[in-house]
């Protein structure tokens, strides 16, 4: 569907015409609708050759198209009808329907279960018999022929005047679904809205206009890199606003990888947009609404007393399209402010006795920012909650993506696998049960099997990997076309079945890099190693897009990372600011930062980028606040790696209780904060301290997933432990805001290089066109470090925070990693011996 509210013009096909709707719609597609779309096409073969045997002339795949008014809405309709054949000099339009239900059916059943398709018919008429001078009275005739998907029998439904008023009425449905766009648009022209801040900190003043201008030149994909306490949330939503009403964009997006992120934006979004009095205004007087929908999983939404969304399995999804009419739901898109809490969602589903995903389903159109996770436009199983909406147009929405650095990971994770001999069995068990049809056991048995005498293998053999793609694709083709009791199933043995279509269509089609291995014996992992040509292809649909992250890390890597080839791109992160490690101590701190900024103020950037056409235009916040916060040392008398790490335990361990004595000249806010590279590592410092003797008490992050949990332990360590010992990568390190200004000291302890497994090596060799220490800097460097940068950017979030830090390894002090530190933490002494060390730590704080 595609319009212009002010030419009062909707372009749209008969099909999605007749599907049209607000409420409940069955998905579309789904694991048995590529079979089915075989099917379809098979039947209509087979009636084609019957409409032919008995009418020559007959006409098939004829394009009609038409225009029709109605309220002032011209709506533009086209589509193609099946069959057009001729008895007797009268004509006569088919349209052919393949249906997995049984025929013959009561003609009534079929009208109940189907309106869409003779609204479909209907149509073709309407546009097709418009009476002609010639012939006033002339107007085909219709029928609807449906086709049992199983045994090809068909059944021919003649076309009835109340059909006519089915599609009638999908035309007004239209025209109303219009006029509330309309509505939508006219209020967010009045849109008055406050700042995001009570009071600019330096450098916000100019964040927005940079934003705006780098927005609208070509191509309109832009990364805001803004330290952690910045306030990009504020400076994004005052972009968004803007641009709503201007009428620049129509719809916007806010993606973020974690809920407590969705939260925040929302929480902003209403106090910005909060009326100023009783009377309902906003700001200025002006109109306050802008229509905001947090789209949560619909596992949260569910109110059944199972997750099972099978109509066999639940009362609020069988029957909801009947009931949807009456139950007066639509009152969540119809009145504007009604509370859209997910609370207020979930009685409203119960109380109705309809799904409350349908709720959010269904409003979503008649929102103007939809908040929600990354996955609603990047992974496949997600994205049709969005793309699916009707009126959804990607090239007139902004899009914002939060924290834009975990996008790839999160994209390749979505279209990564992993299958193993256990649930294979599980599933088996339950099939066997449930008496499922025996040559689907069979082949699940063989499957079954397989997995189990999977031996560990960093990359399938050629025999191992076309026996698995063959039992893929036969278990999928069998759990589509066969008859089985998902709702005896259960939930977990249902969606173990389902996902094996997906997946068989994943390996066959997908032009993503894949590993096929075996992680451990009866395992197998399908992991994705590149999910850059998906994110791509979905980033340049969009209108206009805003990367916002702390830690982008180089230029050329980020926008290759995401799809978008900026290999042209001069890049910031490589370039002035690096400084070689002879030169260490000899620029200083804010020299060093004069010269970032001096190179990557957006404006500035902006032209450079321009003028070489490039596809990402970055904006870098500028943050005064910053300079001199950090007092960095670089310590080079240990070695972090793998193999040297145990032979410096000790100094490790001596480091860490002299910087946690600290100056005795000042006393320094909360005790030291310790990064290191896994548990592993800190345990085995945690034993060399004990083995000390210091006495020093220092607490290890628990493995905790639960962010309350979090954060209770995090602030009884701030009260009672000299070192909070946290893993880098983690949401400790990474998630976690208080530890600005009540930590002022923090050691690092080694970059943290991913794991060296198979599908690093894997990685490793799909960049090996890059040159080995290219594709090592790609796969090992740059996410290492990126999380150093991420954890100290926690540390000075706010004007007065300071930090001391000390960079615990060699590797810290090399151009190939220093480079890959963030500019605030590029300079520094280096110390190469105890009595250096002592004196840096002993110095005051500035
Ligand atoms: S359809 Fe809705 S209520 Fe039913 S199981 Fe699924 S999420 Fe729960």
């Amino acid at each position: 569907m595609d319009f212009d509210l002010d030419a009062r013009r909707v372009r749209l096909s008969v099909g999605e015409l007749a599907d049209f709707t607000l409420g409940p719609r069955e998905p579309a597609g789904g694991p048995s609708g590529a079979w089915r779309a075989q099917l379809g096409i098979h039947w209509h073969r087979e009636l084609r050759a019957q409409a032919t045997a008995a009418d020559p002339a007959a006409a098939f795949e004829v394009a009609i198209e038409g225009e029709v008014i109605h309220r002032g809405w011209i709506l533009s309709l086209s589509g193609r009808i099946d069959q057009l054949v001729r008895s007797d000099g009268a004509v006569t339009l088919r349209e052919i329907k393949t249906v997995t239900r049984a025929l013959p059916a009561s003609v009534a059943d079929l009208r109940a279960q189907y309106p869409s398709y003779f609204a479909q018919a209907a149509a073709y008429v309407d546009l097709l018999g418009r009476p002609s001078a010639s012939d006033p009275a002339a107007r085909p005739a219709a029928e609807v022929v449906f086709v049992e998907a199983d045994t090809g029998l068909a059944q021919a439904v003649p076309l009835i005047a109340a059909d006519e008023a089915v599609y009638r009425g999908q035309i007004a449905r239209v025209a109303e679904f219009l006029d509330l766009r309309l509505r939508a648009r006219d209020r967010l022209r009045k849109l008055r809205f406050r700042p995001p801040f009570a009071e600019l900190r330096p450098g916000q003043e100019s964040a927005r206009a940079d934003l705006e201008t780098a927005l609208r030149h070509p191509p309109g994909k832009v990364l805001l890199e803004a330290p952690t306490g910045f306030g990009k949330t504020g400076v994004l939503l005052e972009l968004a606003l803007g641009e709503l009403r201007s009428g620049r964009f129509e719809r916007v997006l806010y993606l973020t990888g974690k809920s407590t992120g969705q939260i925040q934006v929302n929480r902003t979004l209403a106090e910005m947009t909060r009326p100023d009095d009783s009377s309902g205004r906003g700001p200025d007087g002006g109109e306050t609404g802008v229509a905001v929908w947090v789209v949560r999983p619909k596992s949260e939404h569910c109110v059944n007393s199972v997750f099972h969304c099978l109509r066999e399995s639940c009362r609020y999804l069988d029957g909801m399209e009947e009931r949807w009419p009456q139950s007066g739901l639509a009152r969540f898109y119809l009145t504007e402010n009604h509370p859209r809490d997910l609370a207020t969602i979930r009685a409203a589903g119960l109380e109705a006795c309809i799904c409350p995903y349908e709720i959010t389903r269904a409003a979503l159109p008649c929102n103007d920012v939809w908040i929600g996770d990354y996955n609603y436009v990047f992974a496949p199983a997600n994205n049709g909650l969005f793309y699916d909406q009707p009126g959804f147009s990607p090239a007139q929405t902004l899009l914002l993506i939060d924290e834009a650095h975990n996008l790839p990971t999160r994209v390749a994770d979505a279209h990564s696998h992993s299958l193993t001999s256990e649930q294979a069995q599980a599933v088996l068990t339950a099939l066997c049960h449930t008496h499922a049809p025996a040559s689907l056991v069979t082949a699940w048995d063989e499957w079954t099997q397989l997995l189990a005498h999977l031996e560990p293998t960093g990359a399938l053999e050629g025999t191992d990997r076309a026996d698995i793609q063959n039992l893929l694709s036969d278990l999928a083709e069998r759990i589509g076309t066969l008859p089985v009791d998902h709702a005896a199933l259960g939930p977990r043995v249902s969606g173990l079945l389902w996902q094996m279509p997906f997946i068989a269509a994943q390996w066959e089609d997908s032009v993503l890099p894949r590993l096929e291995w075996s992680p451990r014996r009866g395992t197998l992992a399908l992991t994705c190693l590149d999910a850059a040509a998906a994110i791509g292809g979905r980033l340049r649909e969009f209108g206009g897009v805003v990367l916002a992250t702390a830690t982008p890390g180089p230029l050329d890597a980020f926008a290759a990372a995401l799809g978008l080839d900026g290999s042209e791109l001069e890049d910031p992160g490589d370039t002035p600011p690096a400084i070689a490690a002879s030169r260490l101590g000899d620029l200083t701190k804010s020299e060093t930062r004069r010269l970032s900024v001096q190179v990557t103020r957006g404006v500035d950037l902006l032209r450079q980028q321009e003028a070489r056409g490039a596809p990402l235009s970055p904006v870098v916040a500028f943050t005064p606040w910053r300079d001199g916060a950090y007092d960095m040392a670089f310590d080079l008398r240990v070695d972090t790696t793998f193999q040297q790490r145990t032979r410096h335990y000790g100094t490790t361990a001596a480091t860490l209780v002299s910087l946690a004595a600290g100056t005795g000249e000042r006393r320094f806010r909360g005790p030291v904060a310790v990064f290191f590279s896994s548990y592993a590592y800190a345990e085995a410092i945690i034993g060399a301290l004990e083995a000390s003797g210091a006495g020093l008490r220092p607490a290890l992050q628990p493995r905790l997933s639960d962010l309350g949990a979090q954060a209770a332990w995090l602030e009884e360590s701030l009260e009672t432990a000299d070192a909070l010992f946290l893993v880098l990568g983690s949401s400790f390190a990474e998630s976690i805001d208080v530890l600005g200004g009540r930590v002022e000291r923090a050691m690092v302890v080694g970059p943290a290089l991913p794991e060296v497994n198979a599908v690093q090596q894997a990685r490793l060799t799909a960049l090996s066109g890059l040159g080995r220490a290219a594709a090592f800097r790609r796969i090992y460097q740059i996410p290492g470090m990126q999380k150093v940068n991420q954890a100290l950017g926690r540390l000075v979030r706010a004007p007065g925070h300071k930090a001391r830090v000390l960079l615990h390894c060699r590797r810290f002090a090399e151009a190939d990693y220093m480079r890959l530190l963030a500019a605030d933490y590029q300079s520094g002494p280096v110390l190469r011996t105890d009595e250096e060390f002592e004196a840096w730590v002993r110095a005051p704080l500035g």
